[in-house]
């Protein structure tokens, strides 16, 4: 005999199993979107030991025949696709007919159906992907399947699993991403027989928010919603000055399917490129549907990756549909108290009615931003009335009080304006009356030569004069009497750092953050009424005039009712 040999079933329903079921949490998540695909209105997950132990998912969809029962238990048998042409029109969440048996290959498994309209149903039984026997049963219309002792016969999976907690957190996790694809279905998630998650039927998705992820995290989410061709691109993205050291706040999804899609990820976190801190991320409901021959769901069996045949114009258009919604910035004004979050009386930045936007009070319309930002009178409304610390401008108006950090603020209105002067060429320059030499270690002297134009462009117009040796002529206006030498050379370290295939157009951008920076007014410097109400109109011109470059906020807002509340007087 040759070395090489078939394995034998056992063993390729084992690997084949793997690659669908890797903890409990995928489990739920196969047999719930089984239930969806039987068209449940209400599905029920019950599991124990964070899922380990067991998990039974009960539906109320059309259930099964005895005959399709057993067949279902079968690896690939489907009800989903008949054809190859249909694997590019799907429309149901399973295709692949691989979960059932790949979950029955792996633990204890019983599965109790009734087909709508047939009197009786069936019970069968599997321990380990061999079926122990199967009779008929009373029992109501829909699905029960039931998932005892997962990976009992797979000792070294059962070795990578969690802590109960860490298993049921991923449970709930997945239980909330389909919830709030699938408002139309209710969904309820007990562990050891406590309610853990409960969503209700809901009309409106956006309600759905709250319960899969809080009331204070929904509060300060926005819609957004573009077409561009075939691709329809809309969901929820939260106030920048919301967000996370990692990207569970990412909830994305492809046609209603949840998926771990990177060009999606990077297309919301460009959104929020110079809005929040950097290693940071942002909080988000992604839904991006499109005719289903234009994606690839086909691309793992556990069907959380998608390929989409134009990616770039799926990138651009989740780009454009996120900005548009964060540069209106409807975090400035407050939402109105209707989901739940605390009842807040809108103040308005831009009170004299010619701000950026104006929500209707219902929800989600409320969120829903109009028309484009428009140049802004400086408001009169907001009157000075003194610093903190000279680093804490402070404003009152009829509404309320206005905080307002200087150096943040002055940060964000000079990156703004650097960015518009770069894009139209290069930032404006002084020449130097003695241009200064400056000597550079071989290593830095190659980048300096390699990017003279690129730092002429920044306002560093500099001549090699020998092998190591430059002529700085001039300098950038912003930078003039703030030690533009010093910046110059952390500019040239942040270039010496740029990758090969580096995008340009983003790796400027710390550039000009540093400018900005080093150019901003700084705390602790005295200033005046007329300069503090200029940086205040200067900062409503802003597109995004909520947050510094570095992600911290640049204004906070205490209305009437939080003074009121504070004192007590409500
Ligand atoms: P897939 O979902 O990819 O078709 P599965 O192994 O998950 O593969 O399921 C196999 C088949 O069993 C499905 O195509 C469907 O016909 C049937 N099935 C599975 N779960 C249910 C359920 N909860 N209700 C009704 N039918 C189901
Ligand atoms: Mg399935």
């Amino acid at each position: 005999m040759g070395k090489i040999k078939s394995l034998p079933p056992e063993i390729i329903a084992k690997i084949a199993a793997g690659e669908v079921v890797e903890r409990p949490a995928s489990v739920v998540k196969e047999l719930v979107e089984n239930a969806l695909d039987a068209g449940s209105r209400s599905v029920k997950v019950e599991v124990q030991g964070g899922g380990r132990k067991f998990i039974r998912v009960i539906d109320d969809g059309e259930g099964m025949t005895p005959e399709e029962a057993l067949l279902s238990l079968q690896r690939y048998t489907t009800s989903k696709i008949d054809t190859l042409e249909d694997l590019f029109a799907i429309q149901t969440f399973g295709f692949r007919g691989e979960a059932l048996s790949s979950v029955a290959a792996v633990s204890r498994l019983k599965i109790i159906t009734r087909k709508d309209g047939q009197v009786s149903g069936v019970e069968i039984k599997m321990e380990g992907g061999t079926l122990l026997g199967s009779e008929e049963t009373g029992c109501p219309p829909g699905t029960s399947v039931e998932v005892r002792d997962l990976f009992f016969n797979v000792p070294a999976r059962l070795k990578f699993l969690k802590t109960v907690g860490t298993e049921l957190s991923q449970i709930g996790e997945v239980m909330a991403k389909i919830a709030l694809a699938n408002p139309q279905t209710q969904f309820e998630l007990f562990h050891e027989g406590k309610l853990l998650a409960h969503y209700p039927v809901r009309d409106d998705p956006a309600s759905r928010i709250v319960e899969a992820l809080g009331k204070e995290v929904a509060g300060k989410m926005y819609f957004f919603e573009s077409r561009n061709g075939g691709v329809k691109v809309s969901g929820y993205a939260a106030d920048p000055g919301l967000n996370r050291p990692n990207g569970r706040g990412l909830h994305l999804f492809v046609n209603r399917r949840p998926v771990r899609d990177r060009l999606l990820s990077h297309a919301v976190m460009e959104s929020y490129r110079n809005l929040i801190p950097k290693d940071r991320y942002p909080v988000a409901l992604l839904f991006v549907e499109l005719p289903p021959s234009e994606v690839d769901v086909n691309v793992h069996p556990s069907k959380w990756e998608v390929k989409f045949s134009d990616s770039e114009s799926v990138h651009r258009s989740v780009i454009r549909s996120v900005r548009g919604m964060l540069e209106k910035t409807p975090w400035l004004k407050e939402p109105p108290g209707q989901r739940g979050n605390e009842l807040r009386e809108s103040f308005d930045l831009y009170p004299h009615g010619e701000g950026k936007t104006s929500f209707p009070v219902s929800w989600p319309q409320a969120f829903r931003v109009e028309s484009g930002t428009a140049a802004r009178e400086p408001s009169s409304t907001f009157s000075f009335l003194g610093q903190i610390q000279q680093t804490y401008l402070t404003f009152s108006s009829p509404e309320g009080l206005l905080l307002v950090d200087q150096h943040a603020a002055h940060e964000r209105i000079l990156l703004e304006k650097l960015l518009t002067r770069f894009s139209q060429g290069a930032l404006p320059k002084q020449p130097l009356l003695l241009p200064e030499v400056m000597d550079l270690p071989a290593e830095e002297a190659k980048i300096v030569e390699d990017h003279l134009a690129d730092l002429a462009r920044m306002g560093f117009e500099m001549e090699p004069s020998g092998r190591r040796t430059f002529w700085v002529k001039s300098t950038p206006e912003i930078l003039a009497d703030r030690e533009p030498m010093k910046t110059l050379k952390e500019m040239i370290k942040e270039i010496s750092s740029w990758g090969r295939d580096a995008d340009l157009q983003r790796s400027f951008d710390p550039l000009l953050k540093m400018m900005a920076c080093r150019g901003a007014i700084q705390a602790y410097r005295p200033m005046g009424r007329e300069e503090a109400q200029s940086l205040l109109a200067d900062l409503q011109n802003c597109t995004y005039p909520s947050h510094c470059p570095h992600g911290r906020p640049t204004l906070i807002k205490i209305t009437l009712t939080e003074l009121e509340k504070m004192f007590g007087r409500r």
